[in-house]
Formats: C-alpha cells, sequence, structure tokens
C-alpha cells in the first residue's frame, strides 16, 4: 500500500465541503491514516509549496493557501497517489472531468479545493511536513 497528501484547501473548508469531499476518499477506498486542521503562515505556505517559486502564479497560490484553515490528511490506499489524483481531476477545474472533486468545487485555478501528492519522493515529504510525529500504524 501507499501513502499521499492530500490537502482540503480553504475555498472548500469555507464552503463547508470537508465531509463530502472525504466521503469521495472512503468511497473510492482511501483510507484516512492522520488528519489535521491547521492554519498556514506565510512562511509555512511558501516552504510547502518551494517548487513553485518565481512562477507567476506564486504569491496568488500563497495568498489564497493561507486565506484560512485547511484539513491536511494522510490518505492509504492501493497506488493512493494516482488514485487521488484521479478523483482529484485536472489542476485546472475547467478541464477537471465531470464528477472529480475539482469539477465539483473548485472556483478557480488557484482555489481548485484540493491539493495531492504527485510522486511518492514528494508525498513522503509532505506527509512529514504536516505529521513530523508520523501517522497511525
Ligand atoms: P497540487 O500541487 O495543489 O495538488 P497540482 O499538482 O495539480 O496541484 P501544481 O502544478 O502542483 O498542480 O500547482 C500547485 C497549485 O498552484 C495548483 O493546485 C493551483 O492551486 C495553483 N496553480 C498552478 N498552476 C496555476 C496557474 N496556471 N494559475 C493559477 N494557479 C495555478
Ligand atoms: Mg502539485
Amino acid at each position: 500500500v501507499q501513502q499521499t497528501l492530500s490537502i482540503i484547501k480553504p475555498n472548500a473548508v469555507a464552503k463547508n465541503a470537508i465531509g463530502a469531499i472525504c466521503e469521495r476518499f472512503e468511497k473510492a477506498g482511501l483510507r484516512i491514516v492522520a488528519a489535521r486542521m491547521s492554519h498556514l503562515t506565510r512562511e509555512q505556505a511558501t516552504a510547502f509549496y518551494a517548487v513553485h517559486q518565481g512562477k507567476p502564479f506564486f504569491d496568488e497560490l500563497v495568498g489564497f493557501m493561507t486565506s484560512g484553515p485547511v484539513l491536511a490528511m494522510a490518505l492509504e490506499g492501493e497506488d493512493a497517489i494516482a488514485l487521488n489524483r484521479e478523483i482529484m481531476g485536472a489542476t485546472n477545474p475547467a478541464q477537471a472531468a465531470p464528477g472529480t472533486i475539482r469539477a465539483d468545487f473548485a472556483d478557480s485555478f488557484t482555489e481548485n479545493a484540493v491539493h495531492g501528492s504527485d510522486a511518492p519522493d514528494t508525498a513522503a515529504t509532505e506527509i512529514a511536513f504536516f505529521f513530523p510525529e508520523g501517522v497511525c500504524p
């Protein structure tokens, strides 16, 4: 089994969609093995998205990710990284397939409702970022 980091972003938390989104994960067979609400500081959001520093959307992304609380979760399951990205849908919600989380809960390219790790190495780094004490065994 594999683990991935999911973040329910501030726009989805603000519209009370935590339950609906977690239900999608659970129905897809992903198990929530860690969860934490947090309101990121600019320093934390900048560190988390360091790979995007210098890109034209970076300041807007950090502003958005610090605009309200998020729910970070470690999700576990068979092929969890790819499965999570499949049910999230495309980054740009205009291109997200019908029935995906972003198709249903995104408000814009930046405010696209969820984050999901993109590879095993980033999943490990991102899970450690939010859960330095580790996840449930
Ligand atoms: P995430 O990393 O949040 O799971 P992703 O891997 O699908 O999303 P990335 O390319 O890693 O997409 O971009 C990180 C985030 O930055 C996106 O989820 C989105 O919120 C924002 N973003 C990316 N590209 C753009 C863009 N062209 N315009 C506006 N916002 C963008
Ligand atoms: Mg990404």
